[in-house]
C-alpha cells in the first residue's frame, strides 16, 4: 500500500491538504501531516499532492 507523508521542512502550513483531505491529513501545530496513512483512497491524496504550493506531500513507498 502507498503511504503518503508531509515532508514538515517543507511544508508551509497552508491547510489545503487537510480541507482536501481532512481523513488523511492533519494540523498539528502550523505543519500538517499525515494522521491516518491508512484512510488513503477515501478521499483524493493525488490531488492534495498536485495542489500542494510547496510539493511537500510525497509517497513513502
Ligand atoms: S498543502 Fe502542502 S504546504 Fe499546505 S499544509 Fe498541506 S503539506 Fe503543508
Amino acid at each position: 500500500m502507498k503511504v503518503p507523508y508531509v515532508e514538515a521542512d517543507l511544508c508551509t502550513g497552508c491547510e489545503t491538504c487537510v480541507s482536501l483531505c481532512p481523513e488523511v491529513f492533519t494540523m498539528q501545530g502550523d505543519k500538517a501531516f499525515v494522521s491516518s496513512p491508512d484512510k488513503c483512497g477515501t478521499c483524493d491524496v493525488q490531488e492534495a499532492m498536485d495542489t500542494c504550493p510547496v510539493e511537500a506531500i510525497k509517497w513513502a513507498s
